[in-house]
Protein backbone atom coordinates (compact mmCIF):
# COMPACT_ATOMS: atom_id res chain seq x y z
CA UNK A 1 0.00 0.00 0.00
CA UNK A 2 0.90 3.44 -0.79
CA UNK A 3 2.73 5.46 2.38
CA UNK A 4 1.78 8.68 2.99
CA UNK A 5 1.94 11.52 5.48
CA UNK A 6 -0.85 13.63 5.56
CA UNK A 7 -0.32 17.96 7.61
CA UNK A 8 -2.76 19.95 8.53
CA UNK A 9 -1.28 23.73 8.65
CA UNK A 10 -3.69 26.26 10.88
CA UNK A 11 -5.49 28.31 8.40
CA UNK A 12 -3.77 31.44 6.60
CA UNK A 13 -0.93 31.57 4.47
CA UNK A 14 1.79 31.96 6.34
CA UNK A 15 1.12 28.67 8.29
CA UNK A 16 0.47 26.70 4.73
CA UNK A 17 3.48 28.19 3.49
CA UNK A 18 5.55 26.88 6.60
CA UNK A 19 4.51 23.27 6.28
CA UNK A 20 4.50 22.73 2.78
CA UNK A 21 8.30 23.72 3.19
CA UNK A 22 8.15 21.22 5.45
CA UNK A 23 7.07 18.90 2.87
CA UNK A 24 9.39 19.19 0.35
CA UNK A 25 11.97 18.30 2.97
CA UNK A 26 10.30 15.47 3.71
CA UNK A 27 9.07 14.04 0.54
CA UNK A 28 12.69 14.19 -1.40
CA UNK A 29 13.06 11.37 1.23
CA UNK A 30 10.74 8.73 1.00
CA UNK A 31 6.91 9.73 1.16
CA UNK A 32 3.90 11.10 -0.72
CA UNK A 33 2.19 13.85 1.22
CA UNK A 34 -1.19 15.15 1.40
CA UNK A 35 -1.87 18.67 2.68
CA UNK A 36 -5.38 19.48 4.46
CA UNK A 37 -6.67 22.87 4.15
CA UNK A 38 -9.57 24.45 5.58
CA UNK A 39 -12.16 26.65 3.87
CA UNK A 40 -14.15 29.43 5.08
CA UNK A 41 -11.60 31.77 7.20
CA UNK A 42 -8.63 33.49 6.48
CA UNK A 43 -8.82 31.98 3.01
CA UNK A 44 -6.12 33.91 1.20
CA UNK A 45 -7.12 34.91 -2.72
CA UNK A 46 -3.47 33.51 -3.64
CA UNK A 47 -3.90 30.60 -2.25
CA UNK A 48 -5.37 28.55 -5.49
CA UNK A 49 -2.40 29.32 -7.51
CA UNK A 50 -0.18 28.39 -4.89
CA UNK A 51 -1.66 25.06 -4.63
CA UNK A 52 -1.77 24.93 -8.05
CA UNK A 53 2.14 25.80 -8.52
CA UNK A 54 3.58 23.38 -5.66
CA UNK A 55 2.00 20.73 -7.07
CA UNK A 56 2.83 21.30 -10.75
CA UNK A 57 6.43 21.30 -9.53
CA UNK A 58 5.90 18.71 -6.67
CA UNK A 59 3.77 16.13 -7.78
CA UNK A 60 4.27 13.93 -4.55
CA UNK A 61 2.48 16.90 -2.68
CA UNK A 62 -1.17 16.80 -2.63
CA UNK A 63 -3.63 19.01 -1.23
CA UNK A 64 -6.90 18.46 0.33
CA UNK A 65 -10.39 20.71 0.73
CA UNK A 66 -11.73 20.20 3.87
CA UNK A 67 -15.85 21.36 3.63
CA UNK A 68 -16.64 24.63 4.48
CA UNK A 69 -16.70 25.71 8.46
CA UNK A 70 -17.31 29.02 10.26
CA UNK A 71 -15.46 29.69 13.78
CA UNK A 72 -17.98 29.58 16.38
CA UNK A 73 -20.41 32.52 17.49
CA UNK A 74 -19.77 34.16 20.75
CA UNK A 75 -21.40 36.61 22.62
CA UNK A 76 -18.88 38.69 23.58
CA UNK A 77 -16.24 39.99 21.56
CA UNK A 78 -13.07 37.67 21.19
CA UNK A 79 -9.57 37.76 20.14
CA UNK A 80 -9.01 36.79 16.09
CA UNK A 81 -6.93 33.64 17.94
CA UNK A 82 -10.03 32.86 19.78
CA UNK A 83 -11.98 32.41 16.47
CA UNK A 84 -9.27 31.19 14.48
CA UNK A 85 -8.90 28.63 17.37
CA UNK A 86 -12.45 27.78 17.17
CA UNK A 87 -12.68 27.76 13.76
CA UNK A 88 -9.74 24.89 13.61
CA UNK A 89 -11.62 22.55 16.53
CA UNK A 90 -14.76 22.95 14.32
CA UNK A 91 -12.90 21.78 11.45
CA UNK A 92 -11.75 18.38 13.94
CA UNK A 93 -14.62 15.88 12.90
CA UNK A 94 -13.76 16.52 9.33
CA UNK A 95 -10.47 16.11 9.64
CA UNK A 96 -11.15 12.62 11.36
CA UNK A 97 -13.46 11.82 8.16
CA UNK A 98 -10.56 12.60 6.07
CA UNK A 99 -7.67 10.38 7.62
CA UNK A 100 -10.51 7.64 7.96
CA UNK A 101 -11.10 7.92 4.18
CA UNK A 102 -7.23 8.15 3.19
CA UNK A 103 -6.34 5.21 5.39
CA UNK A 104 -8.56 2.82 2.72
CA UNK A 105 -5.91 3.91 0.51
CA UNK A 106 -3.02 4.16 1.76
CA UNK A 107 -0.68 3.75 5.12
CA UNK A 108 -0.73 7.04 6.89
CA UNK A 109 2.75 7.23 8.31
CA UNK A 110 2.41 10.08 10.19
CA UNK A 111 0.12 13.26 10.90
CA UNK A 112 1.64 16.40 11.51
CA UNK A 113 0.24 19.55 12.84
CA UNK A 114 0.20 23.50 13.81
CA UNK A 115 0.27 23.83 17.67
CA UNK A 116 -2.89 25.35 16.98
CA UNK A 117 -4.51 22.03 15.25
CA UNK A 118 -3.98 20.22 18.51
CA UNK A 119 -7.47 19.16 18.86
CA UNK A 120 -7.16 17.02 15.87
CA UNK A 121 -3.95 14.85 17.70
CA UNK A 122 -6.97 12.35 19.73
CA UNK A 123 -8.36 11.04 16.39
CA UNK A 124 -5.79 10.33 14.39
CA UNK A 125 -4.16 8.51 17.85
CA UNK A 126 -7.01 6.47 18.12
CA UNK A 127 -6.59 5.15 14.88
CA UNK A 128 -2.96 4.57 15.48
CA UNK A 129 -2.05 7.27 13.48
CA UNK A 130 2.10 8.92 14.83
CA UNK A 131 0.98 12.64 15.66
CA UNK A 132 3.90 15.02 15.47
CA UNK A 133 3.87 18.86 15.95
CA UNK A 134 5.24 20.84 13.30
CA UNK A 135 7.20 24.17 15.59
CA UNK A 136 7.69 26.82 13.59
CA UNK A 137 9.22 28.90 16.47
CA UNK A 138 12.17 28.43 17.99
CA UNK A 139 13.41 26.31 20.84
CA UNK A 140 13.20 29.27 23.36
CA UNK A 141 9.18 29.21 22.31
CA UNK A 142 8.73 25.66 22.51
CA UNK A 143 10.16 25.90 26.21
CA UNK A 144 7.83 28.51 26.55
CA UNK A 145 4.54 27.06 25.25
CA UNK A 146 5.32 23.69 27.14
CA UNK A 147 5.63 25.51 30.34
CA UNK A 148 2.55 27.81 30.12
CA UNK A 149 0.30 25.48 32.03
CA UNK A 150 3.39 25.35 35.24
CA UNK A 151 2.82 29.14 34.39
CA UNK A 152 -0.88 28.82 34.84
CA UNK A 153 -0.72 27.23 37.52
CA UNK A 154 1.52 29.48 39.75
CA UNK A 155 -0.38 32.60 39.16
CA UNK A 156 -4.47 33.21 39.43
CA UNK A 157 -4.21 36.13 37.18
CA UNK A 158 -4.19 37.28 33.72
CA UNK A 159 -0.65 37.96 32.24
CA UNK A 160 -1.54 41.62 30.84
CA UNK A 161 -2.45 43.04 34.24
CA UNK A 162 0.89 41.80 35.83
CA UNK A 163 2.80 44.68 35.37
CA UNK A 164 6.27 44.74 36.61
CA UNK A 165 6.32 40.77 37.47
CA UNK A 166 9.14 38.92 35.50
CA UNK A 167 8.80 35.08 35.01
CA UNK A 168 11.35 32.52 34.83
CA UNK A 169 11.05 29.92 31.90
CA UNK A 170 13.82 27.10 31.58
CA UNK A 171 15.98 28.20 28.78
CA UNK A 172 14.91 31.89 28.37
CA UNK A 173 15.78 34.78 30.11
CA UNK A 174 13.53 36.57 32.43
CA UNK A 175 10.72 37.45 30.63
CA UNK A 176 8.13 40.01 31.76
CA UNK A 177 5.04 38.63 32.00
CA UNK A 178 2.79 41.42 29.91
CA UNK A 179 5.59 40.58 27.35
CA UNK A 180 4.10 36.91 26.77
CA UNK A 181 2.23 36.24 23.26
CA UNK A 182 -1.02 37.97 22.78
CA UNK A 183 -2.82 34.30 23.31
CA UNK A 184 -1.83 33.65 26.68
CA UNK A 185 -2.02 37.35 27.88
CA UNK A 186 -5.81 37.34 28.50
CA UNK A 187 -7.38 35.00 30.99
CA UNK A 188 -11.27 36.90 29.70
CA UNK A 189 -10.05 35.38 26.44
CA UNK A 190 -11.10 32.00 25.08
CA UNK A 191 -7.51 31.98 23.44
CA UNK A 192 -6.06 31.79 26.53
CA UNK A 193 -8.07 28.56 27.72
CA UNK A 194 -7.24 27.11 24.02
CA UNK A 195 -3.71 28.06 24.52
CA UNK A 196 -3.53 26.10 27.60
CA UNK A 197 -5.34 22.73 26.15
CA UNK A 198 -3.06 23.06 23.10
CA UNK A 199 0.02 23.47 25.51
CA UNK A 200 -1.05 20.24 27.78
CA UNK A 201 -1.34 18.24 24.57
CA UNK A 202 1.49 19.05 23.05
CA UNK A 203 4.27 16.77 24.63
CA UNK A 204 1.88 13.88 24.27
CA UNK A 205 2.87 13.86 20.85
CA UNK A 206 5.15 11.15 18.68
CA UNK A 207 7.49 13.87 18.22
CA UNK A 208 7.81 17.37 18.17
CA UNK A 209 9.71 18.97 14.57
CA UNK A 210 11.02 22.70 15.33
CA UNK A 211 12.33 25.08 13.01
CA UNK A 212 15.69 25.59 14.58
CA UNK A 213 19.01 23.95 14.91
CA UNK A 214 20.33 23.20 17.78
CA UNK A 215 23.58 25.21 17.93
CA UNK A 216 21.66 28.76 17.70
CA UNK A 217 19.93 28.31 20.93
CA UNK A 218 21.25 25.87 23.24
CA UNK A 219 20.03 26.93 26.09
CA UNK A 220 16.42 26.60 24.97
CA UNK A 221 17.30 22.60 23.23
CA UNK A 222 19.07 21.54 26.65
CA UNK A 223 16.28 23.24 28.72
CA UNK A 224 13.52 21.11 26.45
CA UNK A 225 16.13 17.77 26.00
CA UNK A 226 16.29 17.89 30.28
CA UNK A 227 12.30 18.12 30.23
CA UNK A 228 12.51 21.21 32.94
CA UNK A 229 9.50 22.85 30.40
CA UNK A 230 7.32 19.81 30.68
CA UNK A 231 4.84 18.77 33.56
CA UNK A 232 6.79 15.28 33.59
CA UNK A 233 10.38 14.97 32.94
CA UNK A 234 10.78 11.78 32.64
CA UNK A 235 7.95 11.43 29.93
CA UNK A 236 9.97 14.24 27.01
CA UNK A 237 8.46 14.37 23.51
CA UNK A 238 11.59 13.77 21.31
CA UNK A 239 12.18 16.72 19.64
CA UNK A 240 13.94 17.41 16.10
CA UNK A 241 15.15 19.96 15.18
CA UNK A 242 15.49 20.56 11.30
CA UNK A 243 16.14 23.82 10.15
CA UNK A 244 16.60 26.42 9.61
CA UNK A 245 14.00 26.28 7.05
CA UNK A 246 13.53 29.28 4.80
CA UNK A 247 9.97 29.84 2.72
CA UNK A 248 10.75 29.98 -1.27
CA UNK A 249 11.17 33.76 -2.47
CA UNK A 250 7.41 34.72 -3.24
CA UNK A 251 6.98 36.06 -6.76
CA UNK A 252 8.27 39.34 -7.14
CA UNK A 253 6.15 42.63 -8.85
CA UNK A 254 7.98 45.72 -10.16
CA UNK A 255 8.98 47.44 -6.82
CA UNK A 256 10.35 44.18 -5.80
CA UNK A 257 12.68 44.38 -9.04
CA UNK A 258 13.83 48.14 -8.42
CA UNK A 259 14.51 47.52 -5.01
CA UNK A 260 17.03 44.49 -5.78
CA UNK A 261 18.22 46.65 -8.53
CA UNK A 262 19.04 49.14 -6.08
CA UNK A 263 20.86 47.46 -3.76
CA UNK A 264 22.83 46.40 -6.29
CA UNK A 265 24.22 49.55 -6.91
CA UNK A 266 25.33 49.97 -3.28
CA UNK A 267 28.92 49.35 -2.03
CA UNK A 268 28.91 46.19 0.22
CA UNK A 269 27.35 46.12 3.53
CA UNK A 270 26.64 49.50 2.97
CA UNK A 271 22.66 49.49 3.48
CA UNK A 272 20.75 49.15 6.76
CA UNK A 273 17.32 47.27 6.02
CA UNK A 274 14.02 47.95 8.18
CA UNK A 275 10.91 45.30 7.81
CA UNK A 276 8.38 44.98 10.42
CA UNK A 277 6.68 41.38 9.22
CA UNK A 278 3.87 40.50 7.20
CA UNK A 279 1.53 42.84 9.58
CA UNK A 280 3.52 45.44 11.89
CA UNK A 281 2.82 49.03 10.89
CA UNK A 282 3.03 51.75 13.27
CA UNK A 283 1.74 55.23 14.24
CA UNK A 284 2.40 58.42 11.82
CA UNK A 285 4.24 59.75 15.13
CA UNK A 286 6.53 56.56 15.01
CA UNK A 287 7.03 56.62 11.25
CA UNK A 288 8.35 60.49 11.68
CA UNK A 289 10.63 59.21 14.23
CA UNK A 290 12.11 55.84 12.53
CA UNK A 291 12.56 58.86 9.67
CA UNK A 292 14.36 61.12 11.50
CA UNK A 293 16.63 58.86 12.99
CA UNK A 294 17.99 57.17 9.91
CA UNK A 295 18.08 60.49 8.37
CA UNK A 296 20.72 61.36 11.47
CA UNK A 297 22.30 58.36 11.59
CA UNK A 298 23.70 59.01 7.62
CA UNK A 299 23.67 55.43 6.43
CA UNK A 300 21.92 54.42 3.12
CA UNK A 301 18.83 52.06 4.20
CA UNK A 302 16.29 50.33 2.36
CA UNK A 303 12.76 50.40 4.47
CA UNK A 304 9.63 48.76 4.19
CA UNK A 305 6.68 50.71 5.10
CA UNK A 306 3.03 49.89 5.72
CA UNK A 307 0.38 52.07 5.66
CA UNK A 308 -0.44 52.94 9.34
CA UNK A 309 -3.82 52.43 10.68
CA UNK A 310 -4.73 54.88 13.23
CA UNK A 311 -5.86 53.63 16.01
CA UNK A 312 -6.28 56.44 19.44
CA UNK A 313 -3.57 55.52 21.52
CA UNK A 314 -1.86 52.65 19.52
CA UNK A 315 1.59 52.87 18.47
CA UNK A 316 2.21 49.53 16.87
CA UNK A 317 -0.59 48.20 14.63
CA UNK A 318 -0.73 44.62 14.08
CA UNK A 319 -2.32 43.91 11.13
CA UNK A 320 -1.92 42.41 7.67
CA UNK A 321 -2.29 45.27 5.04
CA UNK A 322 -5.20 44.88 2.92
CA UNK A 323 -4.90 44.29 -1.26
CA UNK A 324 -5.76 47.86 -1.82
CA UNK A 325 -4.47 49.65 0.96
CA UNK A 326 -2.89 53.17 -0.71
CA UNK A 327 -0.13 54.78 1.15
CA UNK A 328 1.01 58.68 0.17
CA UNK A 329 4.59 58.46 1.21
CA UNK A 330 5.21 61.75 1.11
CA UNK A 331 2.15 62.89 3.65
CA UNK A 332 3.06 59.84 6.29
CA UNK A 333 6.72 60.98 6.30
CA UNK A 334 8.26 64.15 7.88
CA UNK A 335 8.69 67.35 4.99
CA UNK A 336 11.12 67.15 2.32
CA UNK A 337 12.80 63.35 3.58
CA UNK A 338 12.37 61.92 0.44
CA UNK A 339 13.92 64.55 -1.45
CA UNK A 340 16.71 64.95 0.77
CA UNK A 341 17.49 61.10 1.39
CA UNK A 342 17.35 59.70 -2.39
CA UNK A 343 20.49 59.45 -3.16
CA UNK A 344 21.02 57.16 -0.27
CA UNK A 345 17.87 55.62 0.84
CA UNK A 346 14.87 53.75 -0.67
CA UNK A 347 11.40 53.50 0.63
CA UNK A 348 9.25 50.41 -0.65
CA UNK A 349 5.51 50.23 0.22
CA UNK A 350 4.30 47.66 1.63
CA UNK A 351 6.33 44.74 1.02
CA UNK A 352 10.02 43.70 -0.14
CA UNK A 353 11.76 40.58 -1.49
CA UNK A 354 12.88 40.07 1.98
CA UNK A 355 14.73 36.56 1.41
CA UNK A 356 16.48 38.16 -1.69
CA UNK A 357 17.24 41.58 -0.09
CA UNK A 358 18.70 39.61 3.01
CA UNK A 359 20.94 37.55 0.37
CA UNK A 360 22.33 41.09 -1.44
CA UNK A 361 26.20 42.14 -0.41
CA UNK A 362 25.48 45.56 0.17
CA UNK A 363 22.95 44.98 3.67
CA UNK A 364 25.32 44.99 6.15
CA UNK A 365 22.11 45.38 9.25
CA UNK A 366 18.34 44.54 9.71
CA UNK A 367 16.28 46.28 11.34
CA UNK A 368 13.60 43.75 12.78
CA UNK A 369 10.46 43.01 14.31
CA UNK A 370 12.04 39.68 15.41
CA UNK A 371 9.40 37.28 13.59
CA UNK A 372 10.92 33.94 13.72
CA UNK A 373 11.25 33.60 9.51
CA UNK A 374 12.99 37.42 9.59
CA UNK A 375 15.66 35.63 12.62
CA UNK A 376 16.57 32.50 10.35
CA UNK A 377 16.30 34.32 7.35
CA UNK A 378 18.98 37.33 8.70
CA UNK A 379 21.01 34.83 10.30
CA UNK A 380 20.63 32.25 6.94
CA UNK A 381 22.35 35.44 5.37
CA UNK A 382 24.57 36.52 7.95
CA UNK A 383 23.02 39.62 8.98
CA UNK A 384 23.34 41.06 11.77
CA UNK A 385 20.36 42.97 12.97
CA UNK A 386 18.51 45.69 15.58
CA UNK A 387 15.60 43.98 17.37
CA UNK A 388 12.49 46.05 17.94
CA UNK A 389 9.61 42.78 18.76
CA UNK A 390 5.98 44.19 18.05
CA UNK A 391 3.72 41.24 18.97
CA UNK A 392 3.34 37.38 19.62
CA UNK A 393 6.42 36.07 20.57
CA UNK A 394 8.81 38.62 19.75
CA UNK A 395 9.87 39.84 22.79
CA UNK A 396 10.87 36.44 23.99
CA UNK A 397 12.72 36.08 20.66
CA UNK A 398 14.63 39.08 20.98
CA UNK A 399 16.21 38.19 24.33
CA UNK A 400 17.64 35.29 22.45
CA UNK A 401 18.28 36.71 19.72
CA UNK A 402 20.72 40.01 21.80
CA UNK A 403 21.57 37.37 25.00
CA UNK A 404 22.35 34.21 23.26
CA UNK A 405 22.78 34.26 19.93
CA UNK A 406 24.72 37.81 19.97
CA UNK A 407 23.89 38.62 16.58
CA UNK A 408 20.80 41.49 17.42
CA UNK A 409 21.25 44.67 19.44
CA UNK A 410 17.93 45.38 21.58
CA UNK A 411 16.16 49.19 20.77
CA UNK A 412 14.78 50.54 24.23
CA UNK A 413 11.63 51.30 23.82
CA UNK A 414 9.03 53.72 25.96
CA UNK A 415 7.96 51.47 28.69
CA UNK A 416 3.99 52.51 28.30
CA UNK A 417 3.32 52.37 24.35
CA UNK A 418 6.40 51.03 23.14
CA UNK A 419 7.38 54.39 21.46
CA UNK A 420 10.86 54.37 20.13
CA UNK A 421 12.45 57.42 19.66
CA UNK A 422 14.78 59.27 16.58
CA UNK A 423 18.01 59.22 19.04
CA UNK A 424 17.31 55.55 19.89
CA UNK A 425 17.08 54.31 15.72
CA UNK A 426 20.27 56.18 15.23
CA UNK A 427 22.20 54.47 18.09
CA UNK A 428 21.15 51.23 16.87
CA UNK A 429 21.39 51.77 13.45
CA UNK A 430 25.00 53.31 13.90
CA UNK A 431 25.40 50.62 16.60
CA UNK A 432 24.44 47.50 14.36
CA UNK A 433 26.15 49.03 10.81
CA UNK A 434 29.54 49.89 12.56
CA UNK A 435 30.32 47.24 15.27
CA UNK A 436 32.74 44.68 13.95
CA UNK A 437 32.37 42.16 16.86
CA UNK A 438 28.39 41.57 15.61
CA UNK A 439 29.13 41.22 11.66
CA UNK A 440 31.81 38.51 12.78
CA UNK A 441 29.76 37.04 15.02
CA UNK A 442 26.82 37.03 12.25
CA UNK A 443 28.98 35.74 9.67
CA UNK A 444 30.06 33.20 12.49
CA UNK A 445 26.70 31.93 12.86
CA UNK A 446 25.55 31.89 9.44
CA UNK A 447 28.75 29.41 9.13
CA UNK A 448 26.94 27.26 11.68
CA UNK A 449 23.42 27.44 10.29
CA UNK A 450 25.45 26.08 6.53
CA UNK A 451 26.89 23.62 8.96
CA UNK A 452 23.92 22.02 10.58
CA UNK A 453 21.93 21.29 6.89
CA UNK A 454 24.79 19.93 5.35
CA UNK A 455 25.39 16.47 4.88
CA UNK A 456 26.37 15.28 8.64
CA UNK A 457 25.21 18.40 10.07
CA UNK A 458 22.68 18.24 13.22
CA UNK A 459 19.57 19.01 11.12
CA UNK A 460 20.21 16.56 8.24
CA UNK A 461 20.66 14.03 10.78
CA UNK A 462 17.62 14.98 12.91
CA UNK A 463 16.08 14.84 9.78
CA UNK A 464 17.19 11.42 8.81
CA UNK A 465 16.31 9.95 12.50
CA UNK A 466 13.03 11.74 11.90
CA UNK A 467 12.37 9.75 8.57
CA UNK A 468 13.59 6.68 10.44
CA UNK A 469 16.15 5.89 7.49
CA UNK A 470 19.73 4.85 8.68
CA UNK A 471 20.94 5.46 4.97
CA UNK A 472 22.82 8.41 5.85
CA UNK A 473 24.10 6.29 9.12
CA UNK A 474 25.25 2.99 7.17
CA UNK A 475 27.37 5.55 4.48
CA UNK A 476 28.76 7.28 7.46
CA UNK A 477 30.37 3.91 9.06
CA UNK A 478 31.60 3.12 5.87
CA UNK A 479 33.41 6.28 5.56
CA UNK A 480 35.25 5.92 8.79
CA UNK A 481 36.37 2.31 7.82
CA UNK A 482 39.76 1.88 6.66
CA UNK A 483 40.51 1.13 3.16
N1 LIG B 1 8.20 39.17 4.34
C1 LIG B 1 8.67 39.60 3.12
N2 LIG B 1 8.55 40.93 2.80
C2 LIG B 1 8.01 41.85 3.64
C3 LIG B 1 7.53 41.39 4.90
C4 LIG B 1 7.66 40.05 5.23
O1 LIG B 1 9.18 38.82 2.30
O2 LIG B 1 7.95 43.02 3.28
C5 LIG B 1 8.32 37.74 4.67
C6 LIG B 1 9.59 37.47 5.48
O3 LIG B 1 10.67 37.17 4.63
C7 LIG B 1 9.16 36.29 6.34
C8 LIG B 1 7.67 36.47 6.51
O4 LIG B 1 7.24 37.35 5.48
O5 LIG B 1 9.40 35.08 5.65
C9 LIG B 1 7.33 37.08 7.86
O6 LIG B 1 7.42 36.10 8.82
P1 LIG B 1 7.91 36.41 10.29
O7 LIG B 1 7.85 35.15 11.05
O8 LIG B 1 9.23 37.08 10.27
O9 LIG B 1 6.90 37.49 10.83
P2 LIG B 1 5.29 37.56 10.84
O10 LIG B 1 4.90 38.27 9.61
O11 LIG B 1 4.78 36.16 10.94
O12 LIG B 1 5.05 38.37 12.06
Amino acid sequence: MEETIVMFPAAGIGHIIAMVELAKLIQTHRFSITVLLTTGFFDHPSIDDYVRRISAVHPSISFLRLPATTPATFETAVSVAAKGFSFLKRNAPNVATTLTEISKTATVKAFVIDLFCASTMESASSMGIPVYFFFTSGAAILSLYSYFPKLHQEWSVSFKNMVGVELRVPGNAPLKAVELPEPILDRDDPAYWDMLDFCTILPKARGIIVNSFEELEPAAVNAVAEGACFPDATRVPRVHYIGPLIGEPQQSGRDSKECLRWLEEQPSRSVVYLCFGSRGSFSVAQLREIAKGLERSGHRFLWVVKKPVEEEGANQIHEAAKPGDQLDLASVLPNGFLERTKDRGMVVEAWAPQVEVLSRESVGGFVSHCGWNSVLEAVVAGVPMVAWPLYAEQHANREVMVGEMKVAVGVNEREEDGFVSAEEVEKRVREVMETKEIRERSLKLKQMAMAAVAEFGSSTTALTNLNGRDSKECLRWLEEQPS
